[in-house]
């Protein structure tokens, strides 16, 4: 492909991108949310947009499927960044990695250097990292969604995840005990492309940079 291809995922990320392509000057033809298609086209014959799982996007990049693409520290984290170029941070899809459990679950005791748990999570070297700093030993069991269930039915102590409103945490009777790390989108482009297509991709760098808010 001589143009550009940029991955995306469905949901937040691509609603909050749409403003940042308008600033380059990229407008989709279709929505995810009513096509069905995977590539999506745009009014730029050389820019197409591939819609892929929000977990997935530096994997496309790394291996040059596509140019660019939007994903979350998250899962820039899990993924480990090998081959990526990170030249922006988006401020966009922002929320909170944290340490939620049951409420009256007493974390301060179970967090004491020495002290013992099982926590379930989507985010293994986050979570890992973040517990061996404190010197804490945690039992992580990997999950790939809906964590708030796990220590509700005895599959952990504790969650690791991300929180926005709360309301998801409120809904099962669980409660934030302490933040990892603040959260937010980042653009990532694969740094072979950029040398070989440099025309195309600074300019939608540099449009990104400009319309990014604070
Ligand atoms: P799926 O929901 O399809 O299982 P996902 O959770 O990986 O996939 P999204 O929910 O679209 O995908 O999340 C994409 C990114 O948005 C995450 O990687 C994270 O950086 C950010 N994010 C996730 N949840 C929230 C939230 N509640 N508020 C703001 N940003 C969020
Ligand atoms: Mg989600």
């Amino acid at each position: 492909m001589s143009g550009i291809t940029i991955a995306l995922s469905k949901g937040r990320i691509f609603e909050e991108t749409l403003p940042l392509l308008a600033a380059a000057g990229i407008v989709p033809t279709d929505d995810p949310e009513k096509s069905r298609k995977l590539i999506i086209g745009t009014n730029r014959a050389d820019v197409r947009l591939v819609i892929v799982r929000a977990t997935d996007t530096p994997t496309y990049v790394q291996y040059g499927a596509a140019d660019l693409g939007i994903a979350g520290k998250d899962v820039l984290i899990e993924h480990g960044g090998v081959g990526l170029y990170q030249p922006l941070d988006l401020n966009i899809a922002r929320c909170r990695l944290c340490v939620a459990v049951p409420k009256g679950f007493d974390y301060a005791a179970a967090s004491r250097p020495g002290g013992r748990i099982r926590v379930a999570t989507k985010y293994v070297s986050a979570a890992r990292e973040h517990f061996a700093a404190k010197g804490m030993h945690v039992d992580l069991i990997k999950l790939y969604g809906s964590m708030e269930l796990a220590p509700l039915v005895g599959l952990s102590d504790a969650i690791v995840d991300l929180v926005s409103t709360g309301g998801t945490l409120k809904a099962n009777n669980l409660e934030a005990v302490e933040d990892i790390m603040d959260i937010s989108s980042r653009l990532v482009v694969n740094q072979a492309a950029l040398k070989v297509k440099r025309e195309l991709i600074q300019p939608v760098i540099d449009a990104f940079a400009g319309a990014v808010k604070p």
